[in-house]
């Protein structure tokens, strides 16, 4: 079997491009642009780029981008004002600050300022145990991006056995709770799971968010899963560098029936649902129904 590439690029494109015909409706009623404001701490090179690309996606879908940089040497209690100005900003329907956050910043004290209405990370308290009850609520981008992929390729997950690898609060546990949602039979796995490859061999979806390169193996998988790979992994590669998943995707394409490449499957849905989720806290806060096909 050689398993079909899932193209998470054009998906993300058509979704963006969703939610770009969307916003001139929203500006008709609401008299503004929904607005998202990215928060970077110091010049973390990858966090610059993802910063960059975040502004860039809200322009091009006709939102209003607002960005602060702040230096490392910056204080908790300035960042958390800042963070407290947006949050009464009537202009500002987003907030993300990017993360990692320089050491001495505590993190939680940060996301746990932003205004859950505005927390299109889906990160706070709040968006987390909406999640978990089943309530509707922001939630994080890249799940929610897998999520996507997955109904698009499989139609109705109900009774499904899914197997997420990772259990961060950025992506395991948001994800495990999504496809429980959809009614998976779902098994979390992470650094003390005893033999992994037997955990994994039962999945008709695996979800892999590990941060290691190339660690699941084709010869892990059920023949025709379907498997998402979360991982971005540097390798060296001749006198260069590399993007890498956290599946090995050559072996996995021989057992696999549907699996997303590392670069150009869940990394430009991270992207597209987060102008998704802006818009859709936007209409929120405005009093206004989500867009349909959201
Ligand atoms: P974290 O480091 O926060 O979590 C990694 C998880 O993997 C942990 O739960 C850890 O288990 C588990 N793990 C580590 N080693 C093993 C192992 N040998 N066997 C089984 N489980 C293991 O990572 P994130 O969730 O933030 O990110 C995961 C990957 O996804 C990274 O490569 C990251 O770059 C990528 N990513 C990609 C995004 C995108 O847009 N495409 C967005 C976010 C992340 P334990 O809890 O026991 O330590």
């Amino acid at each position: 079997m050689t398993a079909q590439p899932i193209d998470g690029k054009s998906f993300a494109q058509r979704l963006r491009a969703r939610v770009a015909d969307a916003v001139p409706t929203f500006v008709a009623t609401a008299g503004r642009p929904p607005g998202l404001a990215v928060v970077l701490v110091g010049d973390d090179p990858a966090s610059q780029v993802y910063v960059r690309s975040k502004g860039k996606a809200t322009i091009e879908a006709g939102m209003a981008s607002f960005e602060h940089r702040l230096p490392d040497t910056v204080s908790q209690e300035e960042l958390l004002a800042l963070v407290e100005r947006l949050c009464l900003d009537e202009e500002v329907d987003g907030i993300l600050v990017q993360m990692p956050l320089p050491a001495g910043i505590d993190d939680r004290a940060v996301i746990d300022a932003i205004d859950p209405r505005k927390d299109v990370d889906g990160f706070t308290p709040v968006n987390s145990g909406r999640l978990a009850i089943g309530e509707d609520g922001l939630v994080p981008c890249t799940p929610l991006g897998c999520l996507m992929l997955l109904k698009d390729r499989l139609g109705d997950l109900s009774g499904l056995e899914a197997v997420v690898v990772g259990r961060s609060n950025i992506v395991g546990k948001p994800m495990a709770q999504l496809l429980l949602r959809e009614n998976c039979t779902v098994t979390i796995a992470h650094s003390r799971t005893r033999d992994l490859a037997d955990v994994v061999r039962r999945a008709d979806i695996i979800v892999a968010a590990v941060g290691r390169p190339r660690m699941i193996q084709g010869s892990w998988l059920k023949p025709g899963a379907t498997v998402i790979d979360v991982g971005i992994n540097r390798i060296p590669h001749e006198d260069r560098t590399r993007l890498v998943g956290d599946v090995d995707y050559e072996s996995a394409l021989e057992v696999a029936g549907a699996i997303t490449p590392v670069p150009g499957g869940v990394g430009p849905m991270t992207i597209a649902v987060l102008m998704r989720n802006t818009l859709v806290a936007a209409c929120a806060r405005a009093g206004l129904p989500a867009p349909a096909g959201l």
